[in-house]
């Protein structure tokens, strides 16, 4: 079986957010009576993105939030729900590129698990290096066919004039790299398979699953979901994958989770 040669995980930082938007359950988010006095809880919410070396080309998997959040996002009032204020300056997605000597032009593929603006945030950096711009067809339909500036976590601005190519339905992409399509969070979330030599499987389910705590079992929901029934399902075909394939599963937004792996720049997965 082919197989990718390197992966590291890129660790940007976290912005902070109301942990209800991220685990919609009784006795957490939604509270008894006896909780009604209870401050809301505030959870650094991480992004990462991750860098894929294979026989083929380098890959870039997501891009994070962008420096400029703060102004950037108003249009939206995003910022104010979920500001990007938990990041050094080492972890902004381009000082972490550059620890890894790894320059925008050297990327030969920058694919997006999705549009929204935790992930889309530097794709402006890529477009017209060179690198081939990749997301799902749904999401590239669904992102550029609303009216207006911004429709709820996605912005224009971030992806306006990219040339994307498109995939669609499960796509064996580069050795060892394959893209699931992981609708419901939206129209075309994407998480993406990546087989190792030494470590085996690995999926990276970017927001069809949050958190270790969204996928259970029980799965549970949260609250910027597209399409509930399709969130279900994707949920449970990622898990059917992961355990066919025995893979280790790296949601798109838990901090405990991403602190406890390897992290570029020291370490890698083989
Ligand atoms: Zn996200």
């Amino acid at each position: 079986m082919a197989t990718a040669t390197k992966l590291h995980v890129l660790d940007c930082g976290s912005m902070s957010c109301d942990l209800t938007w991220l685990l919609l359950k009784p006795g957490r988010s939604i509270r008894p009576r006896a909780d009604r006095d209870k401050p809301v809880e505030w959870y650094p919410c991480t992004t990462h993105a991750v860098l894929v070396e294979t026989p083929e080309g380098t890959m870039l998997w997501d891009t994070s939030c962008p420096r400029d959040w703060e102004t950037r996002w108003v249009p939206t009032g995003l910022q104010e729900f979920f500001p990007y204020d938990r990041v050094s300056e080492e972890q902004y997605l381009d000082s972490r590129l550059g620890q890894l000597g790894v320059s925008p032009e050297q990327l030969d593929y920058v694919v997006l698990s999705h549009l929204h603006f935790d992930h889309a945030g530097n794709v402006q950096t890529f477009a017209g290096t060179g690198a081939r711009m990749v997301c799902n067809k749904k999401e590239k339909d669904w992102a550029l066919g609303f009216d207006g500036a911004f429709n709820g976590a996605h912005l224009k601005s971030d992806y306006d004039g990219v040339d994307f190519e498109t995939v669609e339905g499960d796509t064996a992409f580069l050795p060892g790299v394959t893209f699931l399509e992981a609708p419901g969070h939206t129209p075309g979330t994407m998480a993406m398979k990546v087989d190792l030599p030494e470590t085996g499987s690995m999926i990276f389910t970017s927001d069809a699953v949050y958190m270790g705590d969204s996928y259970g079992p029980p799965v549970t929901p949260a609250a910027i979901v597209n399409d509930l029934a399709a969130f279900y399902e994707s949920v449970e075909k990622i898990r059917g994958i992961a355990q066919e394939s025995d893979a280790t599963v790296v949601f798109g937004h838990d901090a405990e989770q991403l602190w406890s792996m390897r992290r570029a720049p020291s370490g890698y997965y083989a």
